[in-house]
């Protein structure tokens, strides 16, 4: 069984989904994993997800997991799925506003900060309940943005317990926005975490969507 149809069968089992990170990797790499069936892939910059868009079927969704720089957000907004990493008010306006001179909506997601190191991008709890308060208060100011739910990414150690503690603090906090926020936004149901070194443990803990590159294509040099 090759490590796509395995992760097919472990996403299944649980109800979620899986995103196929194709950062770096050509675009023959990429087909091959669309002809067994994926549709949904993931690019964390925005010049390599415009042309990889441009040369790929266009029943692919794309997601950009990647950190997303105001003067970039019109590049992708004709035709991106999903914008998982939503880190700021001033982001999640610019994303309106471009969606809006279109006529899109937007899927989004927020990112949070749940690892130690501190390089990684992502809100704390009281930065998303700030802008959500915002949001709650002019909701017909972000009319063209759909918050989908969180996204996160765990400490990159080998520490499987430290990695279970973050992930079990993702769900926590999208638990928290849903019940304050969203109780009847059916669309606010996704809880983004898990890489190929940890998908498993992030599945356990109530992963909705896996985001896996090097386990399905191979590392990346
Ligand atoms: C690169 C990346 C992934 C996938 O990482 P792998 O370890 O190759 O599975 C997932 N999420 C984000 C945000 C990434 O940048």
């Amino acid at each position: 069984m090759n490590n796509y149809q395995l992760l097919l069968d472990v996403t299944k089992a649980k109800d979620a989904a899986l995103i196929a990170v194709s950062k770096t990797k050509p675009i023959e790499d990429i087909k091959v994993v669309y002809l067994q069936g994926q549709r949904i892939f993931a690019e964390n910059k925005v010049q390599e997800m415009c042309e990889k868009y441009e040369h790929l079927p266009k029943d692919i969704q794309w997601h950009l997991i990647g950190h997303l720089q105001t003067n970039k957000v019109k590049y992708i907004i004709p035709f991106v799925h999903t914008i998982q990493s939503v880190d700021s008010l001033k982001l999640l306006q610019e994303i309106q506003k471009e969606a809006k001179k279109i006529f899109r909506r937007i899927n989004i997601l927020l990112q949070f900060h749940i690892a130690t190191e501190e390089t990684k991008f992502g809100l704390s709890l009281p930065e998303a309940q700030d802008i959500l308060e915002g949001l709650q208060a002019n909701p017909e100011l972000y009319d063209c943005i759909n918050i989908c739910g969180v996204m996160g990414m765990a400490s990159f150690t080998d520490d499987a317990a430290q990695v279970r503690k973050e992930f079990a603090s993702l769900k926590n906090m999208f638990i928290i926005l849903k019940n304050t926020y969203f109780p009847f936004t059916s669309s606010f149901k996704e809880i983004s975490m898990g890489m190929s070194g940890d998908y498993q443990i992030a599945l356990e803990e109530g992963s909705t969507m896996i985001r896996v590159g090097s386990l399905l294509f191979g590392s990346r040099v």
